[in-house]
């Protein structure tokens, strides 16, 4: 079935003609430009099939031997793939980071994918790179705010980088710690650094026992990522306890010099502006004085936050930001770029040279070839998407989608409060929110009861939280995520909250309302909230 011709006519037919106007491909494309939304409500969320079901439609591991009409193809991958796909444009899709996107992204795509441009090197890019250092250059001087002249004299400069472009905010975090490991472990006089020698020499040269990089608790999992592969070890990051949610600046410094005496090398602090699980903004101002008086690198993780700094109402919240040595943005967040958006920025042109690589075919001293100093190799022109995005919605437009979103968070938060069987665990920093469902009478209960008491109490109302947060999933109408934090009211243990994202600009308060509402009837039908307005606390019942 759809067996197409095994022939060289067939396959140059297949890399050079568009597909007939009739054909499955052409009525996709067509339906994809008519109406997005309509098309992915169309196909999404609505049909229950377990994972194990969808595993079965990919169960084949032997490469198909023969060709197969696109078109036909086409049909597969809409039954198959399309109809069980997750509808992040829908405005009731409110628990991740990942949303709808602006139209324009479609065909601009098309125009990346046609391009094909390889940003690795000038000779597979040409006016990409000038376009993606522009980007960079912009993204720059959102953070550090530098003058005409430093622009001028950076922005296109063979011997310097304002930042890497890459895939993701993991790939930032990678970036910026490993140039911060070569600066910091960098040659010196009876020593080639340790991109050259390697860590093992770096440590007995410069007599360290362990290097280390500093976070709070709740620092994003690819920081632990970032030291194992840089080779630094996953014990060596030092992720300190934050009740309130955020990095303690005394006790960074303590915790910092309490390392150092040890004989080991705090190699950097991170802070984080927007935390993934709860939104909030660590003390950058104060972080980054404790950074230079232990004399460590400071990068900031503004992967999900960094785009507040369009606001000039809010940009306040990363106050001290433009004081990091690196910052790592995904345009791919708040931004509404599609995925493969992210940047390391370097507040020194000069600091990525310590990773900088030649080869004799490309990346030759004094090109300007990006790859030279990215982790990546060959990369797509996704560059283009925020170059795009930056001119037709401008900072003030920027500024707006950002304003939206945190006071649809804080009125959000204000709906929570008011809701007597609902109680707001974190409070929206910026668009991100977390609370719990528990009926009334047990939140008064929780006040006085005493700690074991408030111990079993919590663990049910845990369940209850799990019970509804998986419910509401399956019944497929709306998403809320849900994750575990300590929190300043239950400082013996962590709680299970809801965690909502106001990602979504086509999210509307009726929409909220509506979440609560199917939360609340969700909950209340629970034998677990039955159990807690009798008093039976045990996880048995
Ligand atoms: C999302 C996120 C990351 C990781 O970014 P990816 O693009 O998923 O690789 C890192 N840090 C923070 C704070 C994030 O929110």
């Amino acid at each position: 079935m759809g067996e197409a011709q095994v022939s060289l006519k067939h396959l140059f037919r297949v890399f050079t003609k568009p597909e007939h106007k009739d054909s499955k491909l052409a009525q996709i494309e067509q339906h994809l430009s008519d109406n997005i939304l309509d098309f992915l409500s169309q196909h999404v969320v609505t049909k229950k099939t377990s994972l194990e079901e969808i595993e079965q439609d990919f169960s084949d591991a032997i490469v198909p031997e023969s060709p197969e009409f696109v078109s036909t193809h086409a049909e597969a991958l809409l039954e198959k793939l399309v109809a069980h796909s997750v509808n992040t444009y829908s405005p009731t899709f409110i628990g991740h980071m990942t949303s709808a996107l602006p139209y324009f992204h479609l065909p601009l795509a098309k125009l990346l994918v046609g391009l094909n441009q390889n940003l690795v090197k000038i000779e597979t890019s040409k006016a990409f790179t000038p376009l993606e250092r522009q980007v960079l250059g912009m993204m720059h001087n959102l953070i550090y705010g530098e003058d005409d002249a430093f622009y001028h004299q950076y922005l296109h400069s063979a011997r310097h980088a304002l930042g890497a472009f890459c895939s993701g905010g993991t790939i930032a975090n990678i970036t910026a710690l490993w140039v911060a490991r070569n600066k910091t472990l960098g040659p010196t006089k009876g020593f080639s650094g340790v991109a050259k020698e390697g860590l093992a020499a770096a440590y007995r040269f410069y007599n360290i026992s362990n290097l280390g990089v500093m976070c709070s608790k709740r620092g994003h999992y690819s920081l632990s990522k970032a030291v194992d592969a840089l080779g630094i070890g996953r014990q060596q990051l030092l992720t300190i306890p934050c009740p309130d949610q955020t990095l303690d600046p005394q006790t960074a410094l303590t915790e910092g010099k309490r390392y150092q005496e040890e004989g080991n090398k705090l190699l950097a602090i991170v802070g984080i502006g927007g935390t993934t699980e709860t939104g909030h903004v660590d003390p950058l101002d104060e972080l980054a004085d404790v950074a230079k008086e232990l004399g460590c690198w400071f990068h900031v993780d503004a992967a999900w936050g960094g785009a507040t700094l369009f606001s000039n109402q809010y940009r306040d919240r990363l106050k001290g930001i433009h004081k990091a040595d690196s910052v790592t943005i995904d345009a791919h967040k708040q931004m509404y770029v599609p995925m493969g958006a992210g940047m390391a920025l370097f507040k020194n042109p000069e600091d990525a040279n310590t990773v900088r690589h030649h080869a004799q075919y490309i990346l030759r001293e004094g090109s300007k070839d990006l790859g030279a100093t990215t982790l990546e190799g060959s990369r797509n022109g996704m560059a283009m998407m925020v170059y795009a995005s930056l001119h037709i919605f401008g900072r003030r437009g920027y500024e707006l989608l950002i304003d939206q979103s945190i006071e649809k968070a804080k009125a959000f938060a204000q709906m929570i409060e008011k809701h007597p069987d609902f109680e707001l665990i974190t409070a929206p920093t910026l668009s991100l929110l977390t609370y719990r469902v528990c009926p009334a009478s047990v939140q008064k209960k929780l006040q006085t009861a005493n700690v074991k008491t408030r111990r079993s109490m919590n663990q049910k109302i845990d369940r209850l939280v799990v019970n509804v947060q998986k419910l509401q999933r399956e019944a497929g109408k709306s998403f809320v995520s849900r994750t575990r934090l300590e929190s300043p009211d239950y400082p013996d243990r962590s709680v299970t909250v809801f965690r909502v994202v106001l990602a979504n600009p086509l999210t509307t308060q009726n929409d909220l309302t509506a979440i609560l509402a199917e939360q609340h009837q969700i909950a209340t039908g629970t034998k677990t909230w039955q159990d807690l307005e009798e008093g039976k606390y045990s996880l048995s019942h």
